[in-house]
């Protein structure tokens, strides 16, 4: 099949390794993978041995009890976080390690920041910088981090910020903003990254009611555009509307995944259905 494939770019004239490169990263490769991850804060272990597959367009939902460990995976994937044991590989790349247990962490800083720029982090607490704009708080990491070019980045920090919803609100303070407004201007920031995937962490939890509805709007056109994102929520409406796969942990463990309809309309474990039942179903 591969040598087909080449063969038929060649044919066309499309023989540049590149495009050919390209083809197999996007239709084979996973933009993230987590192959038995375990992680524990001193004796208390957290994530026990989790897999998550996120491909190219894939909208992952990871939902369960408070303290089931669904913050910590998306902490490890980005590497905020060290973990013990298990492997992360980024559009196929594995991170590095060095060291064994507790004593292991990332071997090599420029992967770590490669991968890491790649998967912007959208918080439950917006963590926008209070003294810069909106604006600057958007322009500040494409531009410090990545060295691109000032003009080229507030251009596109512009556009993200009209697509959000607020490009009447480059030049006013976090402050200024609703919770709902500011939680897309970090949503902006994390797309001025021009990232491989988003991960967001319950990012509609600080929210009141009629705010979140136009965050969960936001997201939920960036599913439709076919963005891959990994999405921790406890908003089971949103997480069966959007996702293409939905990961149901409990202590430290999957306890149960599939598909949206068939996870929330068929639940198979008694946790899951305790965990569904006692849920507020907006
Ligand atoms: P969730 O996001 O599902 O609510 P977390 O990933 O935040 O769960 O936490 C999983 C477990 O790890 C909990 O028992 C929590 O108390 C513990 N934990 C999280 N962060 C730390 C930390 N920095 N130090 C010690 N324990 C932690
Ligand atoms: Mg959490």
């Amino acid at each position: 099949m591969r040598v087909a494939i080449a063969e038929f770019f060649i044919a066309i004239g499309l023989n540049d390794k590149k495009i050919y490169g390209e083809y197999h990263v996007t239709d084979t490769t996973p933009v993230l993978e987590i192959r038995d991850l375990h992680k524990a804060y001193g004796q208390l272990e957290v994530i026990k041995g989790v897999d998550i597959t996120a491909h190219k367009g894939d909208v992952v939902s990871l939902i369960g009890s408070s303290g089931s460990g669904k913050s910590t995976i998306l902490r490890c994937a980005n590497l905020l976080e060290d973990s013990q044991q298990g492997e992360i590989l980024f559009q196929g790349e594995a991170v590095k390690w060095k060291g064994d247990g507790m004593a292991r962490v990332p071997a090599d800083a420029k992967q770590v920041l490669r991968i890491r720029t790649n998967l912007s982090m959208v918080f439950q607490q917006f963590n926008l910088w209070a003294h810069m704009t909106i604006l600057q708080n958007v322009m500040e990491a494409p531009v410090t981090v990545l060295g691109r070019d000032k003009e080229e980045v507030e251009a596109k920090a512009r556009l993200y910020l009209e697509k959000v919803g607020i490009g009447d609100k480059c030049d006013v303070y976090p402050a200024q903003l609703s919770g709902g407004q500011q939680q897309r201007a970090a949503i902006a920031r994390g797309l001025c990254m021009e990232p491989q995937a988003l991960l967001f962490d319950e990012p509609t939890s600080a929210l009141d009611p009629e705010l979140e509805q136009e965050v969960i709007k936001v997201i939920k056109s960036l599913a439709e555009e076919g963005r891959t994102m990994l999405i921790v929520t406890h908003d089971m409406k949103m997480a069966a509307d959007i996702s293409s796969h939905v990961v149901f942990l409990h202590q430290g463990l999957i306890e149960e995944e599939g598909a949206p309809d068939r996870l929330f309309g068929a639940p198979k474990s008694e946790r899951l259905k305790q965990f569904l039942s006692s849920t507020v179903h907006v």
